[in-house]
């Protein structure tokens, strides 16, 4: 798979990428996905979607846990190709507010939820280490931000 070109993210352009043309049109995809068994998004139909009018999925559905792209055949990146259409979808204002909160909540604390008191006893309970104040890793954080120009506006 070629690099990632965010000038050109088409469905023409990504189903080259993503060699879609290739699928088998097995379904072991979305017989393997948890989301799909859940009423969430179906790679297969992503897949072929792609492929003829268009996609209809909601992206956004998707657990990114791969397990798609480990029972595919082809080997095809399906994973992957959710987080392009998630980011062309995000460009056009389509993010979930709930996916924007969980940016906001990133950039401010370094975390995509706010840690709370549940939070530090389920650390205890798994044997965790306290959470430290965080000011090394925000440093770090400001640091990616700042160079790779991420922001959640
Ligand atoms: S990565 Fe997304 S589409 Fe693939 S199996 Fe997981 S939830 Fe389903
Ligand atoms: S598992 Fe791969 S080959 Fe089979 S339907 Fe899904 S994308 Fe196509």
């Amino acid at each position: 798979m070629d690099d990632f070109d965010l000038e050109d993210i088409s469905d023409e352009r990504l189903t080259e990428m993503f060699s879609l043309d290739e699928c088998q049109d097995c379904g072991a995809c979305a017989r393997s996905c948890p989301s799909t068994r859940h009423g969430g998004i179906d790679p297969h139909k992503l897949v072929q979607g792609m492929l003829e009018e268009g996609n209809e999925e909601n992206v956004w559905d998707c657990l990114l846990c791969y397990i798609c792209e480990d029972v595919c055949p082809v080997d095809i990146s399906i994973a992957l190709l959710i987080t392009h259409l998630r980011y062309r979808s995000a460009l056009e204002g389509g993010a979930p507010s709930r996916f924007k909160k969980g940016a906001a909540s990133f950039l401010k604390e370094g975390r995509g939820f706010p840690a709370g008191p549940r939070t530090a006893k389920s650390r205890q309970d798994l044997g965790l280490p306290e959470m430290g104040d965080g000011d090394r890793a925000m440093r770090e954080l400001g640091k990616i931000v700042s160079r790779t120009g991420f922001s959640h506006d």
